[in-house]
């Protein structure tokens, strides 16, 4: 196979080119408000001659993982299937109306079958392994794949380095009997095991060695206003935000940055934020996110179910923003941008 002749003329990050809007982002609840920034900005700088790159995506990769000799990246896929509008969104994740005869026949070879991978999506993780395995990094292919979607924005691996959230969780010892601590890859956790064993701990692996990228830091420090999309705070932010130079360059411009909170009184919209905050000791609400985000994140915008809670959050040095924060149709997903774009020249 031979690499898209496009791919050598990659967009160079050049001095003068201007960053409106960051975002940080994880998966399925990202997307949405991902989305909504895009169509928003899309009608706002349209008609501008100005050179800018509207928005950039820094994309959690901690939820990457090898399945058959390919590299998957959930996450990063998530957002280019979405910016590209080919998502399935039904499932929040993969391509609408793809087929699953690629698995079934691995299902046949008894073969481990428990990661979905649709048929057309095996193409991007087939093109994406054996472009890692040519020697791209993992910043070059996402932003070629980024391209072939048709997607204007940039998307940007947080980290080019292997970085992997392993959960710690109680599975019976099969020698004792007793449940003892399994560390296993968060897949393993959420889609094998479907989250249901009890997490005992969780932790980021590579931390230590990984390298920002530094078109993340660039974007974040060149950006008019940084937002935390609706993501798990624990697996889908938290692993962004723990890189140090990334958590340095947002603290530094604390004021810019907005959280939206993925929690809604004491439950997550989706997924299993609630498990993991309560694994770590962090309250499942609101206050608990904005004081996990409290270094970083000048604003938190919360729904308005919760305006009780504003004044503790306030308490921690962080603006409240109180608005509908529920997205359910491409109206909400707009709506909830343009709310937050109203912060941008403040
Ligand atoms: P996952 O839940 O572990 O798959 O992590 P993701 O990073 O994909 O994000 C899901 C998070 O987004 C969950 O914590 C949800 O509560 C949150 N979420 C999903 N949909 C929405 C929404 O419409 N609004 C808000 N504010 N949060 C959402």
């Amino acid at each position: 196979m031979k690499a898209d002749k496009s791919f050598t003329s990659c967009r160079r990050v050049q001095q003068q080119e201007y960053y409106l809007i960051t975002v940080i982002a994880g998966g399925t609840g990202s997307v949405k408000l991902v989305r909504g920034i895009a169509a928003t900005l899309e009608a706002q700088v349209a008609d501008r001659s100005k050179k800018e790159i509207g928005l950039t995506v820094i994309s959690n990769v901690a939820d990457n993982i090898w399945l058959h000799g390919l590299y998957v990246c959930p996450d990063i896929d998530t957002v280019i299937y979405g910016l590209g509008g080919i998502l399935d969104e039904s499932k929040g994740w993969g391509i609408q109306g793809d087929t699953f005869a690629f698995l079934q026949q691995m299902a046949m070879l008894g073969e481990p079958t428990w990661f979905m991978l649709g048929d057309r999506d095996l193409a991007t993780h087939i093109v994406r392994t054996w472009m890692i395995r040519e020697g791209k990094s993992l910043s070059e292919v996402t932003e070629w794949l980024a391209k072939r979607h048709g997607v204007t924005a940039r998307v940007v691996p947080s980290t080019d380095s292997p970085l992997v959230t392993r959960i710690s969780a109680l599975a019976n010892d099969s020698r004792s009997g007793r449940p003892e601590p399994v560390s296993m890859h968060l897949q393993e956790f959420w889609v094998k095991h479907r989250g249901e064993p009890q997490v005992v701990g969780i932790k980021y692996d590579g931390l230590e060695s990984a390298k920002d990228n530094p078109a993340a830091v660039q974007a974040i420090k060149s950006s008019r206003m940084v937002i935390i999309a609706p993501g798990n705070p624990i697996t889908s932010i938290g692993p962004i935000v723990a890189l140090a130079e990334i958590r340095k360059a947002l603290v530094h411009d604390r004021k810019k940055v907005i959280a939206v909170s993925p929690i809604i009184g004491s439950s997550a919209i989706s997924g299993p934020a609630v498990k993991y905050m309560q694994a770590l000791g962090i309250p499942n609400s609101p206050t608990g996110v904005a004081q996990y985000y409290s270094d970083f994140a000048g604003s938190f915008a919360i729904s308005h179910e919760d305006k009780g809670v504003a004044e503790k959050i306030r308490g921690f040095g962080v603006d409240v923003l109180q608005t509908d924060i529920l997205m359910r149709s491409r109206q909400d997903e707009i709506r909830l941008a343009s709310f937050l774009m109203q912060h941008l020249n403040r």
